[in-house]
């Protein structure tokens, strides 16, 4: 099902019908808003609510410079908006949003502007993680940022591929984000099935929480979040020492209950008008929600 609806999604025509009125309001559940403003909003809600944030202002996969360019603008607006407010928030940049697709040293030089700006607000960068043929430019980019920005910078790194646990080791002095992974991958490069991911995950947190700088445990999945919490006991880590990251909008309950637990909460609230993608991969997680999806299609 997730398989084939990531396929499906691609296709131009089911694109222009799913960012219809109906697409748009489905992804309210899961994006903040179109503007800036919108992030800011939940994000100010969010602190009051006890977890910190981080914000995503979307759009991937950008083929021309100026497009690039005014997304690290945007990113850099973000920061400083931040500052001035004094939320608790952090920021998550793509690199194929910066330029990558064009020019490397043009989305490596949009990120190191980005990354500047938030070091000088006190506050860090996370590097999400893209498909497969981005991977290794992105752990490589991040080495790079982290060696001039030391504690600035962290990357998302995905349980799903094979390839995680040589780079978690490259990366692990630098704040990473454990997730599973979104993305249409093969099987000659990630884990087919749940069950080998799930495993991967608990092997990948456990060496993050032994070694890693800030762990950052992105899961909704309970039996995860359990796991973590038990090992974290066992290897004697403060919970002032790591986070759990959700995505906005999903296990509301699970994110009080930790906050009420005294756990670290970072919630990943994304912005912007380029929503489509990202409503797609958080469609593609939950049959559930392609149902509520097309309940909506028929509502009127
Ligand atoms: C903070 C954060 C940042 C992320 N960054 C990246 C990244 O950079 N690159 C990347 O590839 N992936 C990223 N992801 C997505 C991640 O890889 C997974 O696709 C996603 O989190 C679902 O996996 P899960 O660990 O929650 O476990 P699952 O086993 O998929 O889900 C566990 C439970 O969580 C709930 N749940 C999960 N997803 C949904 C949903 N869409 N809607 C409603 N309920 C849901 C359900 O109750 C489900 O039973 C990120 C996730 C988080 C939380």
């Amino acid at each position: 099902m997730r398989v084939s609806l990531l396929a499906f999604a691609d296709r131009p025509v089911v694109r222009k019908l799913a960012t219809s009125g109906v697409g748009r309001k489905v992804a309210l559940r899961f994006v903040a808003g179109e503007h800036l403003d919108d992030g800011l909003r939940a994000v100010k809600a969010l602190n009051e609510r006890g977890t910190t944030a981080s914000l995503d202002h979307l759009g991937e996969n950008v083929t021309d410079e100026p497009k690039a360019t005014e997304a690290a603008r945007v990113y850099i607006e973000t920061v400083e908006r931040i500052e001035s407010a004094g939320l608790l928030a952090n920021i998550s940049v793509k690199l194929s949003q910066l330029g990558l697709d064009i020019d490397p040293d043009l989305a490596l030089g949009n990120a190191e502007r980005v990354v500047e700006r938030a070091a000088a607000a006190g506050t860090t960068v996370t590097l999400d993680m893209e498909d497969h043929r981005y991977t290794e430019r992105t752990v490589a980019a991040c080495q790079a940022l982290a060696e001039r920005h030391p504690g600035a910078i962290g990357v998302a790194l995905q349980s799903y591929l094979y390839r995680t646990p040589e780079d978690l080791e490259r990366v692990i002095h630098t704040q990473v984000r454990l997730c599973k992974g979104a993305y249409l991958e093969s099987a000659d490069v990630a884990y087919p099935h749940r069950n080998d991911v799930d495993k991967a995950f608990a092997h990948l947190a456990r060496r993050l929480l032994q070694a890693g700088t800030y762990p950052m445990i992105a899961t909704h999945d309970e039996q995860l979040v359990r796991f973590v919490q038990r090992t974290a006991e066992r290897v004697g880590r403060d919970r002032s020492t790591f986070e759990f990251q959700m995505l906005y909008g999903i296990r509301r309950d699970l994110q009080r209950a930790l906050v009420d637990d005294g756990y670290r909460v970072r919630i990943y609230v994304p912005f912007g008008t380029e929503w489509y993608p990202y409503l797609v991969r958080r469609l593609a997680e939950r049959p559930a929600n392609i149902r509520f999806f097309a309940s909506q299609l028929f509502r009127r």
